[in-house]
């Protein structure tokens, strides 16, 4: 893909190229009988390769998808899509797509599945590719200009924000500073360094706290690994030959959060004693999150922020078995450990001064680690984003925070609404930033059905 310099005004810019804006740019080249051309579109995204962001850039194969491969499609209208790219890939040893159903594939080979979606697309259309970031969008006559970090700007008349997964910094207290030496989850190569015999900490106890583990596992660690999280909980494993349920949210529509966490848990024991998972309560309501989410008012959506998020997200957001397999192989041989409690202070070392606040007891522990690792995972409110866009988009009136002050506030089809409220003509965004709108806006079965949307609705916009 070609990397221009014309500051030609293109018909749409999209800033981020992790999967969505890698599907959005998909949708935005094909052609079909009704396109009258190929659209200008160019890709902005600071990442040497393309469809891969922050889930799919791992180079480890230790680090797998948490969802089954039947449901990993790129696309709403061909279900099977990823399942065939798998069959033909060494890592399915020759199994055939009914075999590979269940399959938790590396998630470098669903990364490369997205790349080459796109090669093949952009083969006939190529959009501008921009190894930037865009610091600043600013309207202008018949659309926007977007600053560059390099200095560079680009023109498009519409602009579709896919900026995915920001990091979320160390949950350190106000003025207190992290010392040298703290390695962040999501640099792969940073944790893969990490020494075999090191005293390792962890913060944070989701996905990316179990991609760590399972790095360090995978070297051969043998120093001792200690997670710490507020709550003490960490993701809880699928079922094996777990299948979507029959749906059923009915019921759950009219009531409040703890009525629905009561019926839930009903279900639950309902298929334990039905000889079945209990993982299949939530297969009953997976596909139905985004209803469930929005069906509530805005008091009980805080309810739940309050008092259920935790619960939930152990629930939810699962792990394939056999990455559930080593964690409690680790635990059980007493080499992984869960605390429940908050990051009071770190003090630099050799050996780092982790001082842990415990849940419960408020007393303050202290741990000697030579590695501190930050995998507290992404930052979700508006404010304090860590990327100077939103911040300068902020400014300007182009958003405001979504409701409970999470992501952006937009429309059902993802366009942004502005300062008033208003939504802001030829602005489109869709992943992690719609969560306070949708909550559920952040795995592919939802993803791959809005960058189809929005990118219809861009395509619609410029074309009037
Ligand atoms: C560790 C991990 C594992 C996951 N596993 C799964 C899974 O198994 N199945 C599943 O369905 N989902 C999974 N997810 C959810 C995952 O986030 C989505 O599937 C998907 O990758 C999100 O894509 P995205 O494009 O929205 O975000 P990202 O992948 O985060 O991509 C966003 C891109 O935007 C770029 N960017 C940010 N700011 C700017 C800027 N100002 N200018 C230009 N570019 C910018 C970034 O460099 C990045 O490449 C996982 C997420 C994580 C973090």
């Amino acid at each position: 893909m070609p990397s221009s310099s014309t500051s030609a005004r293109l018909d749409v810019a999209i800033v981020g190229a992790g999967a969505c804006g890698a599907l959005v740019a998909w949708h935005l080249l094909g052609r079909d009988a009704a396109d009258d051309g190929a659209l200008r579109v160019a890709l902005v995204e600071p990442r040497a390769a393309l469809a891969q962001g922050v889930a799919y850039s791992t180079p480890r194969a230790e680090h797998i998808l948490n969802v089954n491969a039947a449901r990993m499609s790129a696309f709403d209208t061909r279900p099977d899509d990823f399942l065939q790219y798998l069959a033909a890939q060494p890592e399915a040893g020759g199994q055939e797509i009914d075999a590979l159903a269940g399959v938790f594939a590396p998630r470098r080979v669903y990364g490369r599945y997205l790349a080459q979606r796109l090669a093949t697309r952009a083969a006939a259309a190529a959009p501008e590719r921009r190894t930037d970031a865009a610091v600043d969008i600013r309207p202008e006559a018949g659309g926007y200009a977007l600053s560059l970090a390099s200095g560079a700007a680009l023109h498009a008349r519409a602009v579709v924000l896919a900026l995915g997964n920001l990091p979320a910094a160390l949950p350190l207290p106000p003025g207190a500073v992290a010392p040298a030496g703290v390695v962040e989850a999501w640099d792969h190569a940073a944790v893969a360094a990490i020494d075999p015999g090191d005293e390792v900490c962890i913060v944070g106890a989701g996905l990316s706290m179990v991609d760590v583990v399972l790095t360090l596992h995978a070297n051969g660690h043998r120093g001792r690994i200690t997670a710490v999280s507020r709550h003490g909980l960490m993701p809880l494993a699928h079922a094996p030959g777990t299948l979507p349920q029959a749906g059923g949210i009915d019921a759950l529509l009219p009531l409040g959060v703890h009525a629905r966490m009561r019926m839930l848990r009903r279900w639950a024991a309902e298929a334990v004693a039905a000889g079945r998972p209990w993982q299949d309560a939530m297969e009953r309501l997976r596909p139905q999150v985004q209803a469930l989410w929005t069906s509530l008012p805005a008091d009980e959506q805080r309810r739940f922020l309050r008092h259920a998020v935790r619960y939930w997200d152990i629930h939810r957001h699962r792990i394939a078995p056999e990455a559930a397999a080593v964690l409690a192989e680790l635990q059980a041989a007493g080499r992984f450990t869960l605390r429940a409690g908050h990051l009071h202070a770190v003090e630099a070392g050799p050996p780092l001064q982790v001082r842990v606040r415990a849940r419960g007891t408020g007393r303050v522990d202290t741990l000697a680690v030579d590695r501190l690792v930050n995998a507290t995972g992404m930052h979700k409110a508006l404010r304090g984003a860590p990327d100077p866009l939103l911040p300068a988009l902020q400014a300007r009136g182009l958003v405001r925070a979504g409701p409970h002050g999470l992501g952006v506030d937009t429309t059902v089809d993802g366009q942004l609404r502005g300062a008033d409220g208003v939504p802001v003509p030829g602005l489109w965004t869709l992943g992690a930033l719609r969560i306070g709108s949708l909550w559920e806006s952040i795995a592919m079965p939802e993803l791959r059905g809005q960058a189809a949307r929005v990118a219809a609705c861009a395509r619609a916009y410029v074309a009037r």
